[in-house]
Formats: C-alpha cells, structure tokens, sequence
C-alpha cells in the first residue's frame, strides 16, 4: 500500500513502513514496534508520527505540516479496516493508545493516553463485545480520568496533592462500603464516568469530547506537549538528551490485558537487568492494564517459575503459599510463556543485545506492545557482553561498545564488609546493586536538604514517580515498599547507576509522621539503615563496607579491552595504598604523584613551615634535614609498590601560601617547634600573603625563588632510588617539574636536579635511572613547546590548570556562574569535566605538534581529572599522547574508554565513523 504521508508510518498485518534503523525518525518506540510488525510478530496494527512533526509542531506555534490531518484519518482508516472496528462506533469501536517515544528511552518522563476513543455511544459497543460491562465502563473511567491528567492538565504538580480523580473514587468507595477499585460495580463505574467528566468541566470548562477524531488530535498534541513538561526537560538536563530531538507519537490499537483472568500485562527482559544472567526476566499482573506494572501499584507476580522461587526464598513465602498465590506466567500461561520465550528469543537475536519488551496477554492471546535494548547495571551489562559474545551473537570489538565506559564505575563500589554483623530487618527485591547508608527520608525535599548538609540520605517511598528525580539523584541509595523489578524506582535507580531497593512490601510508611515501621520496629526520618541493593536486604544502623571482588566476566572483558586499546593508561596516586589499589585496576604506571599531601602530614607541617618561613640558609637547612628523610620513605614506599613501573612524581606545586599557619594557635606552635620568635613568625607569614594564589609563587616559580626546595625533593627522591637499587628493587622515576612557561625556567631548575643526582650516586655507587619532564599547564608551554621538549624527556598535560588558564576562569570559584554557561547552552558541558576539544584540545595539539617536531619520541601523557572521563580519554587518543593517568577508581573507565576510542578510529577509517 502506498504512504499516506510522507511522516506517518504504518506498521500491522506482518509489515511496516518504518524500520529499528529509523529511531531518529520514529523513536525508538516507534522504530522497534515497526521491526516487530515487519518479523510478523503479534502487534496490534498503528501508526507512527514522526519526530519532524514534533520539531515543526514547536517551529510553527503549534501547528501540523500540510496533510497531516488528511494522513492521519486516512492510517485510522487502515486500521479499521485492518480489524474490522470502527472509530466511535457503537457496535464494534476501535479504541487506540496514543503513546509518546524519543529516540532514547526518558522513562515515565512523557505521557501516554490509553482506550481512547470512548464516547456515550462507543462505550455501549464495548459492553456488547466484551459482554462485560463493568470492563467497558471500568475502562471508558480510565479514559476520562487520562484524558483529564495528561489532556486538560489536572494531574496535580505536587507530588503531595491529592489526584482530583482518586478523591472521587475513594469516596464513591466509601459510599458502597467496599475497599478495593475491583469491587466496583458496572453501575458505580458508570456514576464514576458522569462525576469525572462533571469534574473536568467544573475544573476547566471543557467536556471529554464525543467525536474520537477530536480525542484523538488532543491527545496527539498533548504527547507532542509532554515533550517539553518540567519533568523531561529536567531529565534531559541530568542526560544531556538535546532539546530539540523531539519525541514520536505512537497511535496503535489497544488490546486489553483487563478483561478477565486470562488476561495480564507484563514487561521481560531477554536477560536479568540486575546482574545480566540469561534467561528470560521479568514480571506481569493478571487482568491489569498499561501501567499498572511500572506504576507499582501491585507487586507484580515473575515470569519464570525460576524466579518465582527465588522471589519466595528471598521473601520467606513457603513453596505452597507461592504456588497458590503467587503463581508465575509459566505456571499460569503456559502457552503464552512459550511462545514468549520463543519472541524474546527472536528479538535478542535479531537485535543482536538484549531487549526490554513489553507485553499483553488478551483473552490468552499474546500481543507485544514494546521492545528496545534492555536498561542494565554495570554489572548485567558487562556479563551480557562477554556471553553474547560467547554465544557469537556479536564479536569483541562490538562488545567493548556496548559497555558505557562511566558505568565500570559502578562495578568497584564498595560492598558490605561481610565480618560485621548485619541486622537485616527486612527484604526486598534486588532492583539495583550497591552498598550503601544514610539517613532515612520520605520525600525528594527532605533528600536534597539532608545531602545538601554533607550527609548521606537513603530516600524511602511507597514508589517513585518522575516527581522524586531530583531526590533521587542525591540519594545514596532507594527503598521503596510497592512495585517490582521493573518499577519506575528500579529502572531509574538502575540507569543512575545507583543502589536500590524495590517493592520491600514488609514497610509501612507513613508520610505524615514521617516514619516506618517494620514488623513493630519504627524508624524515623533521619535514623540510618544500610542497603544493600544485590541482595536486596534493609539493614538497621550503619554497616561498614568493603572492596568487591572482580568477577572473572569484568576480568575478561577488561583484558579483551586492554588488547584492543593503544594509549596507556596510569594512575594518578599519592600514597602507596593509592599505588596498590591503582595496579590492582590495571595502572602500568603512576601518572601524577602529588607530593604536596605529604607535606601536609600530621607531625610534618611544621617543619615545612619552618623550612617555607625561614629567614637564612642556617634555619632553612635545619628544617630540611627533617622533611628530607621523611619524604624518602614516602617514595621508598610507593617506588617499591610500583617496582618496575613508572612512577611520575612532581615537585611542590600549591602556592606557598597554602602552607602559612592560618591562626595565632598555629603560630604558636611553629614557635614552640622551631624556636623562633612568635612576632617575627606572624610578619613573616602577613608579608608572603598573596591576592591571586594560583598565579602567584607556585609550581616553578618555588623551584626558583627557594632552590633548597627542589632540591631536597630530588634528594629524597634518588636516595630511595639508590636505596632500593641496592635492595634489587627496579625504581623508575620521572621527575617533573609544575608549570613550566619558559625553556629557562626548566634548564635551571633540571640542572639543579641533575647536580643532586650526580652528588647522590657518587655518595651512593654509580648512576641512578631518572627522567626529568615537565607539565604543560600554562598556555604558553604549548606555544614553546619546541624549545622545551628540546630540553625536557616528557610532557604531561595538566589539563585542570591548563583549562583554568585557557579560560581565564577559576575552577574554584566557578561553581556560581558556570551553571548559567551550562543551562544558557554557551559552554556544551562542564570544561573541568570534559576536555574542551575546541579550545584547550587545540592548544594540546599544538603543543604535542611542536614537542615532537624537536624531539621525536617525547612521551606526552595527561594527569588532569579529564583522565578519566570517557570523552576526554578518546580525545587524548584522537591527538595521539601515550598514556592518560586518572585517579584509580577510574582505571576501568579509561581502559574502556581508550579500547573503544581504538575502536571508533579504526571504523572511522573506514568511513562508518564521523571523526572529529
Ligand atoms: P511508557 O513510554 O511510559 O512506557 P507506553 O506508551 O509504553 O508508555 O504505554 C504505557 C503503558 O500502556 C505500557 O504498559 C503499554 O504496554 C500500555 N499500552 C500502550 N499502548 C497499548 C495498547 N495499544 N494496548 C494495550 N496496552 C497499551
Ligand atoms: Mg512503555
Ligand atoms: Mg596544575
């Protein structure tokens, strides 16, 4: 059949016009029903607008292109036709969904209207069809009440109001003595559709329109509305999704899950979303509607009899209790669980990644609504990886992509220390791993308070809906009492990549009093309790925790992505605890090791002090003769941990400045330490007092001004060079020196190492191995490069400073107006988080051009935090530095992100990749 309109795709009778590949196009709602429709798998027949009409829509005030009412009733037609229903009739009615859908999933965040095309005159063929007239007016009630929300906007904005519509019903509830919805009869429900549509005509002057068409082209652009609400647009903010990407309007025939007990709806995932066993996963609810599962209205019931019995164990429900009342699809359904698993399948295969699908059982007929590349945790997402590539689903290049390189994080989050006693008080579905405690709070206000105020808060509610985002983004972890492993709590709380607690049935909340109780246990807001969101237990007070294990999935994919990845990677550590975490996460090196924090020891401040304030070379040398021993055994320790690695270590850097005694308190001590007199100390410190730190006497510039400075570090350094040499211990240090500008500066201060170096070995019996580099932090380094890579062994760009100086801006006190840059759109993203490709990328480039043109084989690494953010690290691998150095948590995450930085510049190669 030919197109009615050249941006409405039909989908239904075992074809399609749209295709999975045309997202962009149709959402990815749109795009995998159209796949669906084209494999000849059971999907209700519909249509799709596409997102250009979105864009034209917000373009033109709000206005259609040319014929699109025209395409529209024309693909109605065709749905008609396609099953024998007509629109508003009132024999046989077609009812619709109109259902919203962006190229990425923003889930919950848009508005779906359902069982449209329900009139006075409809409703009455519904009666007839089904012969169930509480279903036909049960569902036009619904309708009312979704129009009234989503259409005429009275769903309330506070999450605290009270729905218009549930006011209603809990009074007509109490009117006829009954507890539950599904107590209601045919004759209530009818009452309810007359007092609902009084409702909306006292509250906004309109009636739920009689014609459909007119429901329908409300609806239509009510979705198109909800592309900008508060909520998606906040959400686009958190996700960085464009603003006018635009979403899809999904028009499609409803099929209904809510006739009777042969009928359910329900969500499966291909593999489990938790950990990423495979397998089908999942979980429906006998004779329920559309949202009823995600809503958490019900705790939904599992798919595989597998998982129902492990949902009883964990809930302490006995097998007979389960079998009765909690029975599973398989048990249940049989022949829909096959065929389902026989789908799930088909589209995994298909779509070469695991799918999230929804689904609807009518009359025991099964129908699939929905079905896109499952949300996972970390931990599913890597095990998915490495056994479809097993299962030769994908190869190892394309599993290294699916795997976003941040979410490895997740993987090295501490877990309960399992030699402390834990009191678990109650259990709860597993929706999202981690460890974690803090103070009790019910609402997403109360959250952002307590963790604006520096504590950890675990946000309790009986669900989450998109009004408790913001909440839960503070949130260390989620509790919730309703709702199931694919509840709107699971789901969000497994893409922030955050500890979560589902559907813990055993809570009673109660929002006014602010507390819970537990069986006779009350826990009011601001107690702790722990979480632990892999086993999903609730645990009373504080349990510490520890390191997790890597599991052998994250070791095999971590080394497929080390043989993929050319750049090195290194860890930016100051400790030799630093130094053993870092080379247990893959570090070949140490990047960046401060040397300052050692300074600021308890027990050695002073003498720093001593040394920074002293007045002649007799007080200087008396001070330095106490730090210099301290300082090697400092780097013995972390030379010796590295052995045979190696090892960056830069030269005091902060401003002197930072190391002045603050108070009279700290005066006096210095006093006492060093005997020298109080008055004098308190001049000397107002005298060196500087109005632009940062720019003032740091890096370099101490190396200068104050040469014993340098000095002593270099000898505290080769001294434990020797000393492990001497020990048979392979120590390879690189010394290097902060914010360098000028050839000079680095010429004088290398030769003053390299007269330490040669007193050091002729003391200590023959050469010592030792690089001396520089970081390129200053703008002006990148543009004399030449001249310095002429004198220096190696580069390291220290981006954080560099980006501070490109800018002019000060990373300290941005926090005020950078905001405003970010929501204004003038800086794309946080140039502190993310390597500014255009700006200081540019200054790098120039700066690795013109190093290597005066010396060829210059190593140049970075040690900036952009290490370890995953676009940053590809942009290093784009201007072809050797390594990137991050901070050891972040290891993974730049291991990844360098693999598929490999990756992407071999495909762009190719011309399937954009370069930039
Ligand atoms: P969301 O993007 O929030 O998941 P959906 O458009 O998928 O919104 O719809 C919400 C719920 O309504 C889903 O559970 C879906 O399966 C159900 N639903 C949508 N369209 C239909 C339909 N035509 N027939 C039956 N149920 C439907
Ligand atoms: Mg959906
Ligand atoms: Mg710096």
């Amino acid at each position: 059949m030919a197109r009615v309109h050249p941006e409405i795709y039909f989908f239904g009778g075992g074809a399609a016009e749209g295709r999975a590949a045309m997202r962009d196009l149709l959402g990815g709602k749109g795009a995998g029903l159209a796949e669906m429709a084209s494999l000849k798998l059971p999907v209700p027949p519909g249509f799709t607008i596409s997102t250009k009409v979105c864009t034209y829509f917000y373009d033109h005030g709000k206005k259609y292109p040319k014929g699109l009412a025209e395409g529209v009733a024309k693909s109605i037609a065709r749905v008609e036709r396609a099953l024998g229903r007509k629109f508003g009739d009132s024999k046989n009615p077609l009812l619709v969904s109109v259902r919203s859908g962006a190229r990425v999933s923003m889930p919950g965040m848009m508005d779906t209207v359902l069982n449209l095309g329900l009139t006075d005159e409809s409703v009455k063929g519904l009666e007839e069809v089904s012969g169930n007239g509480r279903f036909a007016w049960d569902s036009y009630r619904r309708f009312c009440q979704m129009y009234g929300d989503v259409v005429l906007k009275l769903k309330p904005e506070d999450k605290n109001d009270r729905d218009p519509f549930e006011e209603v019903i809990e009074r007509k509830k109490a009117s006829r003595g009954v507890r539950e919805d599904t107590e209601l009869s045919a004759d209530d429900l009818r009452e309810l559709v007359s007092e609902f549509r009084d409702l909306i005509r006292n509250r906004t002057g309109h009636d739920v329109p009689q014609d459909p068409h007119e429901q329908l082209w409300a609806a239509i652009g009510a979705v198109f509305d909800s592309w900008n609400n508060d909520r998606a647009i906040a959400y686009r903010k958190f996700n960085n999704i464009p603003g006018d990407w635009g979403t899809a309007v999904t028009v499609q025939s409803m099929v209904f899950g809510n006739l009777g007990s042969d009928c359910a709806t329900g969500v499966a995932f291909t593999r489990n979303p938790a950990n990423g066993e495979k397998g089908i996963y999942g979980e429906f609810l006998p004779n329920a509607q559309g949202e009823d599962v995600v809503a958490g209205i019900r705790t939904p019931l599992q798919i595989s009899l597998k998982a129902g019995r492990a949902w009883a164990e964990r809930s302490g429900v006995s097998e007979e209790e389960r079998a009765a009342r909690y029975p599973t699809l398989e048990e249940n359904f049989p022949a829909v669980h096959k065929e389902l698993l026989k789908i799930a399948q088909r589209l995994e295969h298909h779509f070469r990644d695991m799918q999230d699908m929804e689904f609807t059982i009518e009359r025991g007929r099964l129908f699939m609504l929905q079905t896109r590349a499952g949300k996972r945790t970390a931990e599913a997402a890597v095990r998915a990886a490495v056994e479809m590539t097993e299962e030769r689903l994908i190869d190892r290049r394309a599993a290294l992509m699916r795997v976003e390189p941040v979410q490895l994080e997740q993987l090295l989050h501490p877990r309960l220390d399992p030699n402390v006693a834990k009191q678990v008080i109650a259990r709860g579905l597993p929706a999202s791993p981690g460890a974690v405690y803090g103070e009790v709070v019910f609402s997403a206000d109360e959250a952002v308070v307590v963790h604006q105020a520096g504590r950890p808060v675990i946000l309790v509610r009986h669900e989450t809906s998109p009004e408790d985002i913001h909440g839960m983004q503070v949130a260390e972890g989620i509790l919730t009492a309703r709702g199931g492993m694919t509840s709107h709590a699971a789901v969000v709380a497994r893409g922030m990549g955050k500890c979560c607690v589902a559907g813990c049935s055993a809570l009673e909340i109660d929002y006014a009093a602010g507390a819970m109780k537990v069986g006779d246990r009350v826990i009011h807001c601001g107690e702790y309790i722990t979480l632990d969101g892999a086993a999903g237990e609730v645990i009373a007070g504080r349990v510490p925790t520890v390191q997790p294990e890597m599991s052998d999935f994250f070791r095999k994919f971590m080394k497929w992505a080390d043989q993929e990845r050319r750049l090195g990677v290194r860890a930016n550590a100051d400790t030799p605890t630093d130094a053993r975490v870092a080379r247990e996460y893959g570090a070949e090196g140490i990047g960046l090791c401060r040397t300052e924090h050692m300074f600021f020891a308890p027990g050695r401040i002073e003498a720093v002090r001593e040394m920074i304030m002293a007045e002649n070379l007799e007080q200087r040398t008396r001070a330095l003769e106490k730090i210099v021993p301290m300082q090697r055994e400092d780097f013995v320790a972390i030379l010796r941990e590295m052995e045979g690695k190696p090892v960056t270590i830069r030269l005091l850097d902060p401003p002197l400045h930072e190391f002045l005694p603050k108070d009279d308190d700290e005066i006096r001590k210095l006093a006492d330490s060093s005997g020298l007199d109080p008055e004098r100390l308190r001049q000397i410190r107002n005298s060196m007092e500087e109005f632009n730190p940062m720019l003032g006497l740091r890096g370099a510039r101490l190396g200068i001004s104050h040469p014993e400075i340098y000095r002593a570090q270099a000898r505290a350094i080769l001294e434990a060079v020797s000393e492990l040499r001497n020990e048979g211990v392979k120590a390879i240090p690189e010394i290097m020196l902060p914010l360098i500008g000028e050839r000079k500066e680095f010429d004088l201060l290398a030769a003053d190492i390299r007269e330490v170096a040669r007193e050091v070995a002729s003391r200590n019996g023959g050469k010592l191995p030792y690089l001396i580099g520089t970081m390129i932090e200053v703008p002006r380094a990148c543009i004399e490069a030449g001249p310095i890579a002429a004198a220096a062994d190696f580069f390291s760009f220290g981006t954080n400073d560099l980006t501070q100086m490109t800018y002019g801006l000060s990373r300290d006190d941005s926090s005020r107006f950078l905001d405003d840059y970010l929501t204004r759109g003038i800086y794309k993203k946080d140039p502190f988080q993310e390597l500014d490709a255009d700006g200081v990328g540019d200054l790098m480039r120039i700066g690795i051009e013109r190093g290597r043109k005066a010396k060829k084989n210059l190593k140049i690494g970075i040690c900036g935090e952009h290490g370890g953010d995953p676009a940053s690290v590809k942009l290093c691998h784009r201007l072809g530095l050797d390594y990137v150095s991050c901070s050891p948590y972040r290891l993974p995450v730049a291991r990844l992100a360098a693999a598929q930085a490999a990756i992407e510049g071999r495909k762009s190669k190719r011309g399937e990749f954009k370069d930039v």
